[in-house]
């Protein structure tokens, strides 16, 4: 799973570094599809309940599962959300970002990518043996929830190992001390959503693409973490 999360992180620099205003999200997934190719990996997303592409890449409004286009072109001071799963040997990985296109974004859009990824980062954070599911959620919302932001309700995190989504379902809420207890050699993919505004989101008639209900920018970070003795192991960094 250490090489999974591996090839899904060069795949995602790979990306990040062709996100320019100008770039189309096509030329993400162009990108994505040849750097798995280059590494020898399976794509975890292309064909999952026919999802058709190797990346989800969501603009703005929308918080995940967006379908790469050659008709969606990045602007300047907008935000993507790039999501890339990857098989290696029949092992997953599990990653997302999201990333600044150009150099205008604005002061509530910037905070928003910093409070989605600090709350990433006090969940992983809180992962150990005997930590609970409710431990990672509270993380996860009191970080977002002091900025004034709301955490997504409808999606949450996963277990993940042989397939991409395995039990348990791991929410970005709740309360310390309830849920399950972690146990070494679990394995989770922890994927907090933050929207700017309300927490609700629809999904469109292409089926996949969720936006916030209000409108609203929302972020995405990921990372596939193992639950070891001493702690959170992140294989996907
Ligand atoms: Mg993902
Ligand atoms: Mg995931």
């Amino acid at each position: 799973m250490r090489r999974a999360g591996k090839v899904v992180r060069q795949v995602l620099d790979t990306v990040r570094d062709t996100v320019r205003p100008g770039a189309t999200t096509l030329d993400l997934e162009n990108a994505a599809e040849a750097r798995l190719k280059e590494l020898g990996a399976k794509a975890a997303f292309k064909g999952y309940h026919g999802f058709p592409c190797v990346l989800c890449t969501s603009i703005n409004h929308e918080v995940v599962h967006g379908i790469p286009s050659k008709n969606r072109v990045l602007k300047e001071g907008d935000i993507v959300s790039i999501d890339c799963g990857a098989i290696v040997d029949g092992f997953y990985g599990d990653s997302a970002i999201t990333v600044a296109v150009g150099e205008k974004i604005d002061a509530k859009t910037l905070r928003l990518l910093e409070a989605t990824q600090a709350s990433l980062q006090a969940a992983i954070d809180t992962v150990k043996p005997g930590a609970t599911l409710g431990d990672i959620g509270a993380a996860v919302q009191e970080v977002v929830e002091a900025e004034g932001f709301s955490v997504v309700r409808d999606f949450v995190g996963h277990g993940i190992g042989t397939r991409m989504h395995e039990d348990p379902q791991i929410p970005n809420y709740g309360q310390r001390g309830r849920g399950m207890k972690l146990r070494e050699g679990m394995v989770l993919a922890i994927e907090p959503m933050v929207n700017a505004g309300k927490p609700e989101v629809e999904v469109l008639k292409d089926g996949w693409t969720a936006i916030t209900q209000d409108g609203s920018m929302s972020a995405h970070f990921e990372h596939t973490v193992a639950v070891t003795a001493t702690g959170a192991m992140v294989l996907t960094e």
